[in-house]
C-alpha cells in the first residue's frame, strides 16, 4: 500500500475547488514545531514525510495555521519556560525566512490582512499551562509574544487544572487555575480546553468570561477516548459560543482502531521502542515514525484501516449537536496518525467536497473551513480587556 498522497487536486470537483480556494481555511492545531527545533527544517521546501510545507499548505488551500509549542506536561519550571521560548523563536525564524508565503498573525483580522497579501497566516499556540511556570507574568509574556492561545492542561494535571488522562488533583480548576482564566481573558487569549478534564470544562466555562475552544478534538460519541468531548460537553461549550475544532487521529476517529489498539498493546510498545530507535533523542522524528510504524501496521493488518471520511463523520456528529456555528478543523498533523487519504495538508480540499456531497450549503462549509475559527477569534478579542496596541 502507497502511503503516498493522492493529488486532492485532480478528484475533487470544480465546485468544490472553487469554493475550497475562496474560502479561508483554518487549522487550528499542528505540531510542525517539533519539526523546527531539530536539524535544519525549511518549511519552505516540499518534504516527503511529515505533512505540513508550504507546497503542501499552498495545495491544500489553508489560509491559517496554528503551530503548537509543545513539551512534555512532566517537563515544568523555568526550564519549561525557556524551552517554549525557544519553539516560540523558532515559529517566528520559519516565518521570517519565507515573507512572500508566511505573515505572523495572533488575531483574526491579523488572518484576513494575510490573506488580503496572498499570504498564509501563522499563529502560535501553547499547548500545555505547564509552560508558564505557575507565573502570569509568563503568561504576559506570551501574550506580548504574539501567543494565540493556550491549551490548559496537556496530557498531565498542570499545578492548576486536570486533565483528561490523569487523576484528578484539583477537581477541575484551582484559585489560580481561575486566576490565569481570568488573565488570558483580559489578554485576549484564547482558552483551550483540549486536553482539559470535564470538570474542568465545565469549571472553565462558569468562569470564562469569553467563549472558549477545543483547538483538537473529536466526538466521544463516535470514538469513546478521553481526549475526545461528550456531546454534553458540545453542546455546553457551543451555548457559551465555543467551537470544537476536529481532530484527525485516527485514534480518536474511529472506535474499531481504538478497540484494536487497546487489544494489542504490545503493538503500541513496539511503536514507541522502534521509533526511539530510529530517532534517537529526537522528538519530532518520533512523532513522524511513529505514524509510519502506525500505518505500515494498517498495511499488515495489525490495525484496522481508517479513512479520512470518518473526519467528516465526526463534523456531522458535532454539527448535529451543536450547530453549524460550532465546528471546525484542528488537524493534529505533525503530532498524531493520520488516516488514509489525508496524509498531509494538501488532502484538505477533500473535506469541502464530501461536505458539499452531504449537503451543505457553500456558507456552512465555509464556517466549517475557518469562519467559525475566526468568529471565535474575534469575540475573545471583542472580551479581551488588554487590545492588542493599547501596550505601544
Ligand atoms: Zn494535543
Amino acid at each position: 500500500m502507497s502511503s503516498l498522497a493522492i493529488d486532492p487536486r485532480t478528484e475533487i470537483s470544480a465546485k468544490a475547488r472553487e469554493l475550497h480556494f475562496r474560502s479561508l481555511v483554518v487549522d487550528t492545531h499542528t505540531d510542525t514545531t517539533q519539526r523546527f527545533i531539530y536539524g535544519d527544517f525549511d518549511l519552505g521546501e516540499r518534504h516527503a514525510d511529515g505533512s505540513v510545507d508550504i507546497p503542501r499548505m499552498r495545495e491544500g488551500g489553508l489560509g491559517a495555521i496554528f503551530f503548537a509549542v509543545w513539551i512534555k506536561g512532566t517537563a515544568t519550571g523555568p526550564k519549561a519556560v525557556e524551552r517554549a521560548l525557544a519553539q516560540i523563536e523558532a515559529i517566528r525564524r520559519q516565518v521570517a525566512a519565507h515573507p512572500k508565503d508566511l505573515a505572523p498573525a495572533r488575531t483574526a483580522a491579523d488572518i484576513r490582512r494575510a490573506r488580503a497579501t496572498g499570504r498564509i497566516a501563522v499563529l502560535t499556540a501553547i499547548e500545555g499551562g505547564h509552560m508558564m511556570n505557575r507565573d502570569l507574568g509568563v503568561l504576559r509574556e506570551f501574550a506580548a509574544l504574539g501567543v494565540s492561545y493556550m491549551t490548559l492542561t496537556h496530557m498531565q494535571n498542570t499545578e492548576w487544572a486536570d486533565a483528561s488522562t490523569d487523576k484528578p488533583a484539583h477537581n477541575g480548576l484551582s484559585d489560580f487555575g481561575n486566576q490565569a482564566l481570568g488573565e488570558m481573558n483580559r489578554l485576549g487569549m484564547i482558552v483551550d480546553v483540549s486536553h482539559v478534564s470535564d470538570k474542568t470544562l465545565s469549571d472553565v466555562l462558569a468562569v470564562s468570561e469569553a467563549p472558549v475552544f477545543a483547538s483538537h478534538s473529536s466526538c466521544q460519541a463516535l470514538c469513546r477516548t478521553p481526549r475526545n468531548l461528550s456531546d454534553e460537553m458540545i453542546e455546553a461549550l457551543a451555548a457559551r459560543g465555543g467551537v470544537v475544532q476536529i481532530n484527525f487521529h485516527m485514534g480518536f476517529l474511529s472506535q474499531e482502531f481504538r478497540d484494536a489498539q487497546k487489544a494489542r498493546p504490545e503493538l503500541e510498545m513496539q511503536v514507541e521502542t522502534e521509533a526511539k530507535k530510529r530517532c534517537g533523542e529526537d522528538g519530532a522524528c518520533q512523532l513522524l515514525e511513529s505514524d509510519k510504524i502506525v500505518r505500515a501496521f494498517v498495511a499488515e493488518g495489525k490495525l484496522p484501516r481508517v479513512d479520512w471520511t470518518a473526519i467528516v463523520n465526526h463534523i456531522d456528529h458535532a454539527v448535529e449537536v451543536a450547530g453549524v456555528d460550532h465546528v471546525g478543523l484542528g488537524s493534529d498533523f505533525d503530532g498524531a496518525e493520520m488516516p488514509f487519504g489525508m496524509e498531509d495538508a494538501s488532502c484538505l480540499p477533500r473535506i469541502t467536497e464530501a461536505l458539499l456531497q452531504r449537503g451543505y450549503s457553500e456558507t456552512e462549509i465555509e464556517k466549517i473551513l475557518g469562519g467559525n475559527a475566526l468568529r471565535l477569534m474575534q469575540d475573545v478579542e471583542a472580551a479581551a480587556k488588554f487590545k492588542r496596541g493599547n501596550n505601544a
